[in-house]
């Protein structure tokens, strides 16, 4: 090293150090300050499927959020989820199949009318290149303002114009039955009445499926009652590959798959939601199927692990691919 002193290096690498610092301030890049774009593309065979994200509600809880646990183990649960104690962490995603013949909503997200921090499908509908008067289909999942507020704008206008909307018959006779909805308590009635808001004058547009029946080819509706009389679940099967479309089966997994037992407030029948769970779950977990959760992370697709008090979700790795 002749002539170079090693105080010599050190000097001209800091000047050089300084060098670029002057450099990348002189080109400093204003923050973006918007989110990103909330798509997720995968395939089932043939099927295109586009999971787009309509954002997060925190939505407010209280000591008797769940039924059959005390409060002291739902705090324990929600530290381990990284959560607040007063707060469920509830992300919405729906889902895009494109079977190659017609373009299927499964749940359309809140419309914008539940949290300010979500009802961003319409721009991410946008980014994913979709125009919402493209969709042929809307099939919902059931009745509660989070899957079926995206039908209409806050103006009841509706946001896809020629998409025909297929309904659980068992959700549609339980939720427009005006005497459930004068026997029921005063927070639930306001969800018969937005059920109304939303239907009323699209009563005679709106087709009623049974559980069991294909809502488009290759797409299997099952029935998962519990979270809501006529909560329904979907089996997408092309070619040699399935997903199971597991809509409230289960709220957030780090909370819900851990706790399987756990029967929320807002379920309609407890014991038969964490019956639906644990059935759905056992046939996800044994047949190593792919699942994805209206209330999972985004993108709300992974698989579940049979655990010794539970399940686990095991998010899939995000691909560059199809
Ligand atoms: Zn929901």
């Amino acid at each position: 090293m002749s002539g170079v002193t090693r105080r010599s290096i050190l000097t001209a690498s800091a000047a050089a150090t300084l060098a670029a610092r002057a450099g990348l301030a002189a080109a400093e890049t204003p923050a973006a300050n918007t989110p990103a774009p909330g798509i997720y593309r995968y395939k089932i065979g043939s099927y295109e499927l586009t999971a787009l994200y309509d954002g997060i509600w925190y939505r407010p809880i209280a000591d008797k959020f769940i039924r059959n646990a005390s409060f002291a183990d739902v705090e324990h649960a929600l530290d381990e989820a990284f959560m607040p104690h007063d707060k469920l962490a509830t992300p919405f995603t729906t889902l895009i199949v494109n079977t190659g013949k017609k373009l299927v909503l499964i749940d359309t997200g809140t419309g914008g009318q539940i949290a300010s921090s979500a009802g961003v499908l319409r721009d991410n509908l946008t980014a994913a290149g979709i125009d919402p008067k493209a969709v042929d289909q809307i099939v919902i999942s059931h009745f509660h303002p989070d899957h079926i507020n995206g039908i209409k704008d806050k103006d009841n206008n509706l946001i896809f114009a020629n998409a025909e909307i297929m309904v659980p018959a068992a959700e549609w006779a339980f939720w427009m039955d005006d005497a459930n909805m004068n026997a029921a308590p005063a927070d639930m009635k306001e969800t018969f009445l937005n059920q109304r808001r939303i239907f009323s004058d699209l009563a005679n547009n709106v087709t009623h499926y049974a559980p069991g029946q294909e809502v488009a080819p290759g797409i299997e509706t099952l029935p998962a009652p519990g979270h809501t009389p006529g909560h329904t679940v979907f089996a997408i099967h092309s070619g040699d590959q399935s997903l199971l479309v597991l809509s409230d089966t289960a709220q957030h997994p780090a909370v819900f798959a851990r706790h399987p037992d756990w029967q929320a407030a807002f379920d309609v029948d407890g014991a038969a939601a964490v019956a639906t769970r644990k059935r759905l779950f056992d046939r996800a977990a044994a047949d190593r199927m792919l699942v994805t959760g209206y209330h999972f992370p985004f993108p709300a697709c992974g698989h579940l692990i049979k655990t010794a008090s539970g399940y686990e979700h095991v998010p899939i790795e995000w691909q560059t691919t199809l």
